[in-house]
């Protein structure tokens, strides 16, 4: 089997995570070696997923690795404001909740090599250790417990902040995201594997090309604005959930990916663009859900809209014809031949039936569409030079109707 990573013909094959197990990830392929999956596992997911950025998502949205753990953003030696020498530690307690804790500082004062005062600064939650710190220096320094003539204990409150540094790559991580959108794309679009620039991208991972790598990641501002936007009404980017975008752009085939609040970057992955923007493909990562699911956007649209519901504009010739006809159509009971999907029988004036659907005349009807909050609106104006009558179920009357609104609600995201 060829492994889309170094192109050979291979037949350890793996279960390669397009996106990193410890981001909550369920989207798996199988056509990775085994070889490629762990080199890559090294140099490409690893910037991406031990980014401080990623521990301090991790820890905020408490996802947790294969082993259980939850890194902690804070692990390092941090300093006291204005004191270098009051060193602390920022644990994660038992509740998920940050810590400081101040290492044990220790003064030792001597006099001609005579000690005369032995100073042990510890954190209150390790208060218990002070003896046993102080046993050891008195046995280092040779010292009888019985020489010390005078002890004391204070308490001191601290109120300073404590700092540290972090380094944030901002040049490595970009390679694990084209590993997503490099083998979404190859999974979703047959032609895209044997196209010039995949072949570059499949060299660029192979290779932890992380220079190369950033030719293709371009951060929102390098996009053109507003590229979320087709999207952003319909997927909830408020949940759990990490989303991947397949699209055509000005630039090219775009891949979209939004982990979660963590990162949200655009790959262009070939010149070509490959789709229709009708046939965008979405990538849902429910990280709650524990699974990941593709759909075309049409598809996509049609899962967040509710019923469609059809309605008839009428034409009356006059005001007796209008106060008549209006008291029918207005009746709740009014109903015309025909059903909710637009199939809907037309007659002419004579009563004689036209060899069509309301439905298939829309196609030649002027439409006009519009947003109204939730509601999208679509309204087809009928070729005005013909009469276009339905049929009361009840009463056997024709009303003339000259255009139809189809309006449907947006009832959810995904
Ligand atoms: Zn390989």
């Amino acid at each position: 089997m060829l492994c889309i990573i170094c192109r050979e013909d291979k037949n350890n094959m793996s279960d390669e995570h397009v996106i990193p197990d410890s981001l909550g990830g369920y989207y798996h392929i199988f056509n990775v070696c085994r070889t490629c999956n762990s080199r890559m596992g090294e140099k490409v997911d690893s910037p991406l997923v031990n980014h401080k950025l990623t521990d301090l998502y991790r820890f905020a949205q408490e996802v947790k690795s294969k082993n259980g753990g939850i890194p902690n953003p804070f692990s390092g030696i941090f300093i006291e404001e204005g004191n270098p020498d009051a060193k602390a530690r920022v644990n994660i307690n038992k509740e998920g909740k940050l810590e400081v804790l101040y290492h044990p500082v220790i003064k030792v004062t001597e006099d001609s090599g005579v000690v005369q005062s032995i100073e042990i600064a510890v954190d209150s939650k390790d208060e218990g250790k002070i003896d046993g710190i102080l046993r050891k220096i008195l046995k280092r320094k040779g010292i009888p417990e019985s020489a010390i003539i005078k002890g004391e204990r204070r308490r001191e409150i601290r109120t300073g902040g404590v700092g540290g540094r972090w380094e944030i790559d901002i040049l490595k991580f970009k390679i694990g995201l084209l590993k997503i959108a490099y083998e979404f794309a190859v999974d979703s679009i047959p032609d895209f594997f044997s196209d010039a620039d995949a072949i570059k991208i499949s060299d660029i991972l192979k290779n932890a090309d992380y220079e190369g790598a950033k030719k293709y990641a371009k951060i929102d501002s390098d996009l053109q604005p507003g590229v979320f936007e087709p999207f952003v009404n319909y997927l909830d980017l408020t949940s759990r959930k990490h989303y991947l975008v397949l699209t055509p752009a000005k630039l090219g085939l775009l891949c979209l990916i939004k982990l979660h609040d963590l990162f949200s970057i655009g790959i262009v992955l070939s010149e070509r663009k490959f789709l229709d923007f009708t046939e965008t493909i979405i990538g849902v990562n429910d990280i709650d859900g524990r699974d990941f699911r593709k759909l075309r956007i049409l598809d996509l649209i049609k899962e967040c809209m509710g019923p469609v519901h059809t309605r008839f504009c009428y034409y009356f010739r006059d005001e007796y014809e209008k106060t008549k006809g209006e008291s029918e159509v207005n009746s709740p009971t009014y109903r015309y031949e025909g059903n909710d999907k637009a199939e809907i029988s037309l007659y002419k004036k004579n009563g004689e039936r036209y060899p069509f659907l309301a439905h298939q005349l829309l196609e030649r009807s002027s439409c006009q569409s519009r947003k109204d909050g939730n509601w999208q609106i679509h309204e087809f104006w009928f070729d005005e030079t013909q009469e276009y009558y339905v049929k009361s179920v009840g009463s056997g009357n024709l009303h003339r109707v000259i255009a139809l609104e189809m309006s449907q609600e947006q009832i959810r995201k995904v």
